[in-house]
């Protein structure tokens, strides 16, 4: 004795009728010849998932659930059937394995017939062929229904999950602008001082003094800096960055950038040529923003150039569908260090930085001097928030050879072409 139940005592016949109504008398006799009565205790597997299907099962009495295995080896319930129902026939129809393990909920009788008997009876018999076709249908709408109550579940529950996660990232960006905000005042506050200090004659007449001083400021301008570039990064990924728009000219946006550099340029023997600006129309944009996606293009040519180099600024107008026309494309290209293939993308994330970088604070115009990693992902929001696109391109990183880089932006004119 195995510890199951006895089988009941059940008329195969008169139990399989209903199953099988319309079918011929000498096919349900030969059905009836080829079932075997099992009896099973709660808790077994009738079939597992995986296997060849060779059987198909009527259950008598009892319950079953119907479970598949996860990718996590985990078990998600699908559904249960008690008497009256039958299972295991799809595997044997579609000469698949099955796509379920079929396990006893509580002591159950199946009645089990094999797969050749069966799929004789069944070639025999369109009406048998009929009522399988009318069950499995009905399974598969359950199974829909059920898969469609699932996802609007999930769909729920990511929806949830993505608000909380915006209202967490706002919370975050306001302490990080509500921050840079505070720390930049006093800041500024001691940049002034410090350069008082640098000036102050005892200070100029010491050299020892005059080197700190120099240090002090400097650091400070630095920090400076950092605090203003957190400002515009966190205003530029606000949603619905507010833009003040007035018909801006790209020529004057380079001449103030060329002019800010002018010195920097001059130290590191770099050249900026300005080309293609002649009879350019104006560009319908916030002039201070683009100024500011521009500034830092024009100082990553610089950062990453070595001295001696040359930076190129040529500007056209040309039809881009996909951006709704006509519209304005500035490259920024140097003879620069270049930025290897897999870092072409993500160097427009913030505090994004390639390579080893000097983060002292004298260098922000150096070759390769140090910088917070923001100003790429400032001059992408700027430019997203134009309607336009912004995109790296160069043949690789060498420091030896110096491939160079090239930075692209296109923005609409606003006219239709
Ligand atoms: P950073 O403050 O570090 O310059 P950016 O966001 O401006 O931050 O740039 C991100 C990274 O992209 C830089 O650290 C650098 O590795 C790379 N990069 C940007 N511009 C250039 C360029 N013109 N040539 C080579 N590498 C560049």
């Amino acid at each position: 004795m195995n510890g199951s139940p006895p089988p009941p005592l059940v008329n195969v016949k008169e139990f399989l009728r209903p199953f099988l109504q319309g079918l011929a008398e000498e096919d349900l006799d030969e059905l009836v010849q080829a079932a075997m009565v099992r009896s099973l205790p709660a808790g077994v597997d009738i079939c597992r998932e995986g296997e060849p299907g060779s059987t198909i099962y009527f259950i008598v009495q009892g319950r079953v659930e119907m479970v598949k295995r996860l990718d996590d080896d985990s078990e998600r319930y699908l559904h249960d059937a008690g008497p009256g129902e039958i299972f295991g026939e799809m595997a044997i129809i579609q000469e698949e394995v099955r796509t379920a393990t079929v396990r006893t909920t509580e002591p159950t009788t199946v009645l089990e017939i094999g797969r050749e008997p069966f799929l004789t009876v069944l070639s025999r018999s369109p009406s048998l062929g009929l009522r399988i076709l009318v069950r499995l249908t009905a399974r598969l709408r359950e199974a829909d229904r059920q898969a469609i109550v699932e996802l609007r579940r999930a769909n729920e529950e990511l929806t949830q999950a993505l608000r909380r996660l915006k209202r967490l990232d706002r919370t975050k960006s306001d302490f990080i602008q509500v921050s840079a905000h505070e720390l930049r005042t006093p800041v500024a506050a001691l940049l002034g001082y410090a350069q008082m200090m640098q000036e102050n004659p005892t200070v100029q007449r010491d050299p020892a003094l005059r080197a700190l001083a120099e240090g002090v400021v400097a650091g400070t301008r630095r920090l400076h800096r950092i605090f203003n570039s957190i400002l515009d990064l966190s205003r530029v990924m606000t949603d619905g960055l507010h833009i003040r728009r007035s018909p801006v000219s790209i020529p004057v946006i380079f001449q103030g950038i060329h002019s800010q550099f002018e010195r920097a340029l001059e130290e590191r023997d770099l050249t900026l040529e300005l080309k293609g600006l002649k009879a350019l129309p104006f560009c319908p944009a916030d002039p201070d923003l683009l100024y500011k996606a521009f500034y830092h293009l024009v100082h990553n040519a610089i950062k990453y150039t070595p001295d001696g180099g040359r930076i190129r600024v040529t500007v056209r107008t040309l039809d881009v569908p996909d951006l709704g026309g006509e519209c304005i494309e500035v490259a920024v290209e140097d003879t620069g260090i270049g930025i290897a293939p897999e870092d072409l993308d993500l160097i427009f994330e913030k505090f994004y930085r390639t390579g080893e970088v000097a983060l002292h604070s004298s260098g922000t115009i150096n070759f390769k001097g140090g910088g917070p990693g923001l100003g790429l992902a400032i001059a992408q929001g700027v430019v997203l928030a134009h309607g336009g696109r912004i995109w790296a391109e160069s043949p690789g990183y060498d420091e030896e050879t110096c491939p160079g880089s090239r930075f692209v932006v296109q923005l609409p004119l606003g006219r239709e072409t």
